[in-house]
């Protein structure tokens, strides 16, 4: 068991120590001891302390497709991206997400929802960088019912697997939408799910055509649609929510759904930009912040999205107190943390150690007036000095293992998917 004593680091305003043992956090105070046990002892000074981020929604391994086909058509784009999706295999998806993991490393986070293919590929890949991955294994049958018993029987094989991936990675259920997805299937998902306790991610309401075609086909919206199905629960992790009515969200309420916010995503291919966020708080439904892919979010940067996410409120409500500070670290830590039942995503004693460490002496720190404001308006993700996930130091002084190794292997796999 390692022993870190971060010492003399600003924390929520107040210069502290912090003694990480294990996979936790021991204690929080003033010129704490330094225990008898061999420890790692890091002076802080000049340097402060927030949680690692909780991304939670990315498709990791689609850093293979960032800056491919710019200033489409969501619907072309998809298109073009399936095509290169088509070439991807295990070696592509080990590299992709290994990319995904360094550079949520560089930008500050520290666990990550992610849906993608070949999943045991991208559990590789994580486990080896050290982060924390919750993995959606993605029922996708485009409504062909003939498809579903392969993907049940994956499904289980992977459950079945995933037992032995250890303590950073867990296996969750994904539905890719309600509009790819067919009913039966949909239900079969969400009850392998609740038997086993796991989380179920789905892409709703993203677009306003997904909702004009639930319309047309079953005479409601998405969200009424899957309550009919009978599979909306505190277990439902919804991404975008980004066309919703009075109605569906008394819905995400009742059931206890949670949201995920893609602003970068959402305003990249122009799905839309009038995120409800008061809305949805005033029911008290949590709602969280992902990036999502590279694809169309091009990074995986979590104050970046924070950002975006915090202008967009203020401006299209002409409301400057919309989405203050606080919220908006929580809805890029605690929040998803809560959704996921981790124990993260907040710095207390007894906590998970997942601490990202903030170099505070530069230009965007000063005057230092506020640090949150600091941290999200004015600097950037190079003020990410070092990175703890589970105890351990996963990002030292900006320099993560392997770095170059994966940059040149990516560029080695993406020579087979751009052909
Ligand atoms: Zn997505």
């Amino acid at each position: 068991m390692s022993t870190i004593l971060l010492k003399g680091i600003l924390l929520n305003g107040a210069v502290k120590d912090i003694l990480i043992k294990g996979s936790r956090i021991a204690s929080i105070g003033t010129s704490l001891a330094v225990p008898d046990a061999p420890c790692k002892i890091v002076d802080c000074t000049g340097k402060a302390a927030v949680p690692g981020f909780v991304n939670m929604h990315t498709h990791s391994a689609m850093t293979l497709t960032r800056g491919y086909r710019e200033d489409a058509k969501l619907q072309d784009w998809l298109q073009d991206i399936w095509k290169v999706e088509a070439r991807m295999d295990e070696e592509a998806i080990y590299w992709g997400t290994k990319l995904a993991c360094l550079e949520m490393m560089k930008t500050g986070t520290t666990t990550f929802y992610d849906q993608y293919w070949m999943i045991d590929s991208a559990v590789q890949a994580v486990q080896e960088m050290g982060l924390r991955g919750e993995h959606a294994f993605v029922a996708l049958d485009l409504k062909d019912e003939g498809k579903d018993a392969a993907i049940k029987a994956g499904m289980e094989a992977m459950y079945e697997k995933s037992l032995e991936w250890g303590e950073r990675c867990r296996m969750t259920v994904g539905v890719h939408a309600p509009y790819t997805v067919s009913d039966s299937m949909i239900q079969w998902c969400s009850g392998f799910a609740r038997e086993r306790g796991l989380s179920l991610h789905i892409h709703v309401s993203e677009t306003e055509q997904e909702n004009l075609d639930s319309l047309a086909l079953n005479g409601c919206s998405p969200f009424e649609h899957l309550q009919r199905l009978g599979v909306l629960g505190p277990e439902v992790i919804a991404a975008h929510c980004v066309w919703l009515s009075e109605n569906d969200m008394d819905i995400m309420a009742a059931n206890g759904v949670t949201a995920v916010h893609n602003i970068n995503s959402n305003l990249k291919l122009a799905s839309g930009s009038r995120f409800l966020y008061n809305e949805l708080k005033g029911r008290g439904v949590n709602v969280c912040l992902g990036t999502d892919g590279c694809g169309s979010s091009n990074n995986l940067d979590m104050r970046e999205a924070m950002k975006t996410a915090a202008l967009l409120q203020k401006g299209w409500r002409r409301d400057p107190e919309a989405l203050p500070l606080g919220e908006l670290m929580d809805m890029a830590t605690l929040n998803g943390a809560c959704a996921l039942g981790l124990d993260c995503g907040v710095l207390e004693e007894g906590r998970l150690a997942d601490i990202v460490i903030v170099d505070t002496d530069n230009y965007a720190f000063v005057p230092g007036l506020d640090f949150l404001s600091d941290f999200i308006y004015s600097a950037n993700s190079s003020c990410v000095e070092s990175v703890i996930c589970n105890g351990e130091f996963v990002m030292e002084n900006r320099v993560v293992p392997g770095e170059k190794e994966i940059l040149e292997n990516v560029r080695r796999v993406c020579k087979k998917l751009y052909i």
